[in-house]
């Protein structure tokens, strides 16, 4: 039997537990904890669990002071989910240096929506990853313009979300390797919304719907994006970083004495 992917959902998880008083309300709480009333990663975790290719554990900002990220953890890890959005500055720098030396090496990421604007992904993107954005539960239209794209397989040619929020045009980013799939809102923005990148031996995937606020995760489409993601990214080769001084394979005869 096929070794399962091992792979570890990490959720800032906060907008599903603020206590109101040290942590104020934030719009979209109340809605948030009604769609996913065991945290968005419990949601995640059920769809990839469905799959049954995977063998999945959930991580979460305040889970311990490493954010339940340990190098333990990230040495058991094949692909890392990241949802993260109004706590980005919290993540201590030591772990998405942990982060990123694993993906380097190989360990795949899959960045979901406010991701964008992680600490990991930018560092690994190198630029503000900045775009336009509205919550206004407005319409969108995902189109799958990489057809024979792994992560778009058995998907239809454009699935809908009855309400997201708008991210647009232009998002700050390097040119990525492959852009999956493109959306259209209501409003009339555009994003390229499913984008892949590598960096080292890493595998990253960029996938813009999953605002907390709407029951994005709960889509069956969104659900095959995600499985498809985590076995795209899943390592093909692993290895360390580290300059080494070279030995000759051949006797150099033009060096002097
Ligand atoms: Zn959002």
């Amino acid at each position: 039997m096929k070794n399962k992917i091992k792979v570890t959902v990490w959720n800032e998880n906060r907008h599903e537990t603020h206590d109101g008083i040290i942590r104020k309300k934030r719009a979209g709480d109340d809605a948030c904890r009604m769609h996913y009333p065991q945290g968005m990663h419990a949601a995640i975790k059920a769809a990839l669990d469905l799959d049954g290719s995977f063998e999945v554990d959930c991580a979460w900002l305040d889970k311990d002071d490493e954010h339940g990220l340990s190098e333990e953890v990230l040495a058991n890890t094949d692909v890392l989910f990241w949802w993260g959005h109004c706590a980005h500055g919290e993540v201590k720098d030591e772990v998405v240096d942990r982060i990123q030396k694993r993906v380097l090496e190989g360990m795949g990421l899959v960045v979901i929506h406010s991701g964008h604007k992680s600490k990991i992904f930018m560092r690994l993107m190198g630029t503000s990853c900045d775009l336009l954005y509205r919550v206004a539960a407005e319409k969108e239209r995902v189109w799958v313009v990489e057809k024979a794209h792994p992560i778009a397989e058995g998907l239809p040619a454009y699935f809908e979300l009855p309400h997201t929020e708008m991210y647009g045009e232009r998002f700050e980013i390097p040119a990525p390797k492959d852009t999956v799939f493109i959306s259209w809102y209501e409003g009339g923005e555009v994003f390229r919304s499913g984008l892949t990148f590598e960096r080292g031996y890493g595998r990253i995937f960029y996938f813009a719907p999953g605002h907390e606020a709407y029951p994005i995760f709960h889509d069956k489409n969104v659900q095959r994006v995600l499985c498809n993601a985590a076995k795209w990214c899943a390592p093909r080769y692993r290895s360390s970083y580290g300059c080494k001084c070279m030995e000759p394979l051949e006797e150099l005869k033009s060096r002097g004495e």
